[in-house]
């Protein structure tokens, strides 16, 4: 299991799967958070609070929720609906404790030109 928060910890939750890679987005969002997403089923992921009651960003098809903590401004996830229709959280791994960032392989996302 791993755990990720935001920088106040009042946004928490664990998770579990493979964080050895992550998606790295080019988009307008994307580059500015610095968002590295890793893709996982909701039900992997517990929330020490329901996701639904923190505030969240969306543009363009308003269909991911980038959830954001009120308090210190961090975005450790967002969430959406796969193609599958399957209710999927991203997690961004900057937000992950004690993870070594150089270690994981980043995939690059051309959103910019989406
Ligand atoms: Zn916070």
């Amino acid at each position: 299991m791993h755990k990720a928060s935001c920088h106040c910890g009042k946004v928490a939750l664990e998770l579990d799967g493979d964080l050895s890679q992550a998606n790295e987005c080019n988009c307008s969002h994307c580059s500015r958070k610095g968002y590295l997403l890793v893709f996982l089923p909701r039900e992997t992921v517990t929330f020490r609070s329901p996701p639904e009651d923190l505030p969240a960003y969306r543009f363009n098809r308003h269909v991911i929720n980038h959830h954001f903590c009120p308090d210190c401004g961090c975005a450790p996830f967002s969430m959406g609906k796969g193609p599958d229709g399957r209710e999927m959280v991203a997690v961004n791994l900057r937000c992950v404790e004690g993870i070594d960032l150089e270690a994981v392989k980043r995939v690059p996302v051309d959103g910019r030109s989406f």
